[in-house]
């Protein structure tokens, strides 16, 4: 690939669907109809005769299923993932709303960085606030309309090979096995995916995979939400390690049901809020006075925890040998620490890069490396933002890349003036949101900028 990380991102940001549906394809099978699965089979839908997509939970169970058991906890949706979403589904804002989703635009967001409150960017791309299976139910809906998809609920249980080309999965349901044949295979498994299993057992090499320790702990839980339109409706607010504090952050969201949706998160040993009295009593002592006014709403149900161990990501793209007729897609290629809220944009993303590959009249007997190559830049640009502000929480202890202290010290810098300065504030938005490379905030100017931001503040 002869492109720039930078120029390649900012390409398939552009991605639009094809005017036409211009098959290259026969059969399409997906594995795994959670976000990515769903947006990977909307991309096909215009590349292939026909799309199925394989989940071991019945699609038309609405809410919470066990096949995805972080949909309990507050999903944030970036900007850079709602632009794409409209772009595979025009309307997407107005059936979201219709159906309860809370409108966060710029001005009903605010976000806090250790307890001083960030500028607003006034044209910084818009949002939608909403539980996660509001969001996933809606793509699911728009995706199981497409008249050339359908779903068939088994479980995938290995790849059906002939020769160097994946042709198929066999899948078990009710005891009874079969086999779904297609012209190329989209593993969207989750992070837990056993692709690189099934390769293995298939003689082919398992990708390597690297892991970064996070050990995140996350307690959500409900409350009664009195405004039916609140000023703010997505609430953020985030504690550098210079805060000395126990918690690292905590956010509260408007929901479609008329609660709001409130998270606090600690790393290591911490595991802040696992009672209702302990998660009340730190939104009041730890955090800005909306996080108080919020606890002083009645708390419905139970605090609900969960654990992140680890960030991980498996290099497809670095394999020697891969077998044509296979891709991987959203967390079964690289998951994040959910404090940055990157996945569903990243699986927005690797949809991108499909259509982008599909368009490219790709000879699909042989191995997707176009297809790998292009994601390796969006895997990069999430795993760079995340694993580079994990590196700085006193419980990880690297890997640390080579220059590490000079770019934290920059990246500090940034970050800091984000709180006052709406130009260094912007660019950290559209970097942040995936929309821009990384290396658009690594430039002379933008330091200066950050620097004189925060010497003005002080
Ligand atoms: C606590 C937490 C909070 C998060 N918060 C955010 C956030 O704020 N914003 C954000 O963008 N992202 C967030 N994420 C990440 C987000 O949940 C994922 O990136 C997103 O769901 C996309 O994942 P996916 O579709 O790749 O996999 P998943 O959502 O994990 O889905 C995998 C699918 O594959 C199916 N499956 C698995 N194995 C098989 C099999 N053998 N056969 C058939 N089907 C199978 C499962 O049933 C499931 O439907 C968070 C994650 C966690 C853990």
């Amino acid at each position: 690939m002869s492109s720039s990380p930078a120029r390649v991102l900012a390409a398939l940001n552009a991605v639009r669907p094809p005017d036409q549906p211009s098959p290259v394809i026969g059969r399409a099978v997906v594995v795994g109809g959670s976000v990515a699965g769903l947006l990977a089979a909307r991309v096909l839908s215009d590349y292939a005769e026909s799309v199925v997509i394989v989940d071991r939970d019945d699609p038309h169970v609405t809410g919470g299923r066990p096949g995805v058991p972080q949909g309990s906890q507050l999903h944030a949706l970036l900007p850079g993932g709602f632009l794409q979403l409209e772009r595979l589904f025009p309307g997407f804002r107005e059936r979201a709303v219709a159906q309860g989703a809370i409108e966060a635009p710029p001005a009903a967001r605010r976000n806090y960085l250790d307890g001083r409150l960030k500028v607003v960017v006034p044209d910084d791309a818009d949002s939608l606030a909403g539980t996660r299976p509001l969001l996933e139910g809606l793509i699911r809906e728009q995706v199981l309309r497409l008249p050339n998809v359908k779903t068939v609920t088994a479980r995938a249980t290995g790849l059906v090979c002939d020769g160097g080309v994946v042709t198929g999965v066999h899948c078990e349901a009710g005891g009874a096995t079969g086999v779904e044949s297609g012209d190329l295979v989209v593993d969207a498994m989750g992070r837990s995916s056993r692709l690189s299993e099934w390769l293995e057992q298939a003689g082919w090499d398992r990708p390597a995979l690297r892991r970064m320790t996070v050990d995140l702990n996350y307690a959500t839980a409900l409350f009664r939400r009195r405004e039916a339109a609140p000023e703010a409706t997505v609430v953020l607010a985030l504690h550098t390690a210079r805060m000395s504090s126990d918690v690292a952050g905590a956010a509260f969201f408007a929901r479609e049901d008329g609660r709001w949706m409130a998270m606090m998160a600690g790393y290591g040993a911490n595991r802040p809020g696992r009672t209702a009295d302990d998660f009340v009593r730190r939104l009041r002592e730890q955090f800005p006075p909306e996080f108080g006014a919020l606890a002083a709403n009645e708390m419905l149900g139970e605090v609900q925890t969960y654990r992140h161990a680890d960030s991980r990501r498996r290099d497809f793209h670095g394999l020697r040998r891969l077998p044509a007729g296979l891709v991987s897609v959203g967390d079964a290629v690289a998951s994040f620490n959910p404090v940055y809220g990157q996945g569903m944009t990243a699986a927005a993303l690797h949809a991108a890069c499909l259509s982008a590959y599909l368009r490219s009249g790709p000879d699909l007997g042989a191995p997707a490396r176009r297809f790998f190559a292009l994601q390796k830049v969006v895997v990069d640009v999430a795993w760079s933002m995340s694993t580079s502000a994990d590196l700085a929480l006193p419980h990880v202890d690297g890997p640390y890349p080579r220059g590490y202290r000079l770019s934290s010290w920059a990246s500090r810098q940034i970050v800091s003036a984000t709180v006052t300065d709406v130009p260094t504030a912007r660019r950290f938005n559209e970097v942040v949101s995936m929309l821009a490379h990384p290396s658009s905030l690594a430039t002379p100017g933008v330091l200066l900028g950050a620097l004189r931001a925060n010497r003005r503040a002080r």
